[in-house]
């Protein structure tokens, strides 16, 4: 089988050199396992995290062992019940072309219930993630205004579509003119701004003043950085704020690395507008809330089948193309959920 491994630790963004495309030997299935053959795999942000030897709320992938993720593939052989050859199963098997693990750490797919992949995105752990944030912590309603970036991905496109069919004015914030058109044309997003065209967070405040005239009561948060800066001056009391991502940070490392002060010190302006609107800032991580799941799938999986939610994937070809897509995601070269084929 094939692999991609960690060659070694990444300084700042992640380059070719820090992955290597390899051989590895085909696992034999024991007691209860499922070998897998791998079709398509997901790469999500948070694989940056898995690279950086930081404290965070999962273990870093080993240097030298197989980077982590999400898949989907075909049963080869089974040693559980729940489980035959040809059966269609999610499970955590790595970049890899090949998988295998305990029957109960799969999750069975029906593939007559639309495309594969949508057990990646729009019906997975990401699509998940936009939901429950937003619904657990975000609180939405009708009338009110949310913000959100990284809008065209699976996480972002979620929380604007679901804002949407509440009620509440949804602006998305994404990179580009053509994702912009995007969010509004296929999303529904009310309005979307081209982050790159705002040099700083004054610049984005300015420009998000104009389109949020009764200031932001949701800022779904993704991203950080100069979108952070431009959101927290307009938020509304009793603003709440589901704390999900910060990938323009990511590169910087997680808690206790060496480089932990991005620029600029405007910390104490942005815990007094905390304490001042009385906001709510929650952060998650959706490992800890999987027993929602089957609400989610219930509520959102009736959506998607009828259209009500649209679905947008970016398939990059070949297990040894990951790293490429991967580094390509990270800088939002992706348009929409960011999959691999691998067969
Ligand atoms: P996306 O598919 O949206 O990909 C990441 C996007 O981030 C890029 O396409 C790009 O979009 C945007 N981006 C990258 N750099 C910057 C930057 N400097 N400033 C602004 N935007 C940037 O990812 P997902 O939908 O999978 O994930 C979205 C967020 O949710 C991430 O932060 C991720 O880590 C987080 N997440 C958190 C989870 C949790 O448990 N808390 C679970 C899953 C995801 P654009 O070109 O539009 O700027």
């Amino acid at each position: 089988m094939k692999r991609i491994a960690l060659a070694r630790r990444p300084s700042g963004s992640p380059v070719p050199e820090d992955f290597r495309y390899e051989d590895a030997p085909m696992p034999t299935p024991g007691e209860g396992e499922v070998l897998v053959k791998v079709l398509y795999m997901s790469l999500d942000p948070y694989m940056r995290g898995r690279m950086d030897d930081a404290k965070s709320y999962a273990k870093p992938v080993p240097v030298g062992g197989t980077m982590e993720g999400g898949a989907v593939g075909e049963v080869i052989t089974s040693n559980s019940p729940h489980f035959k050859p040809g059966d269609i199963a999610f499970g955590m098997f790595g970049w890899a072309s090949h998988g295998c693990l305990p029957g109960r750490e799969l999750r069975k797919l029906d593939p007559s219930h639309g495309p594969i992949t949508a057990a990646l995105g729009v019906l997975g752990m990401p699509g998940f993630t936009g939901w429950f944030g937003l619904t657990e912590y975000g609180r939405p309603k009708e009338g009110e205004t949310l913000v959100v970036a990284a809008a065209t991905g699976p996480v972002g496109s979620m929380v604007g579509q679901i804002a949407k069919a509440r009620g509440l004015r949804v602006v998305g914030i994404a990179g580009g003119a053509e994702k912009c058109k995007l969010a509004v044309e296929k999303f529904g997003f009310d309005v979307c701004l081209d982050h790159r065209a705002y040099a700083d967070g004054r610049e984005m405040r300015a420009a998000l003043a104009e389109v949020c005239p009764k200031g932001i009561d949701i800022y779904f948060e993704n991203v950080g950085g100069k979108v952070l800066e431009g959101v927290i001056p307009l938020m509304n009391v009793g603003a709440r704020i589901p704390v999900c991502g910060m990938i323009s940070w990511y590169d910087l490392g997680g808690l206790g690395s060496a480089s932990d002060s991005p620029g600029k010190d405007n910390l104490p302006k942005l815990w007094r507008t905390i304490l001042v609107n009385r906001m709510h800032v929650h952060g998650f991580i959706i490992s800890d809330h999987f027993d929602r799941f089957p609400a989610f799938l219930s509520e959102v999986g009736p959506m998607v089948a009828k259209g009500q939610i649209a679905v947008q994937e970016d398939i990059a070809e070949g297990l040894e193309n990951a790293p490429a897509a991967f580094m390509r995601m990270l800088k939002g070269g992706n348009f929409g959920k960011q999959i691999v084929k691998v067969a």
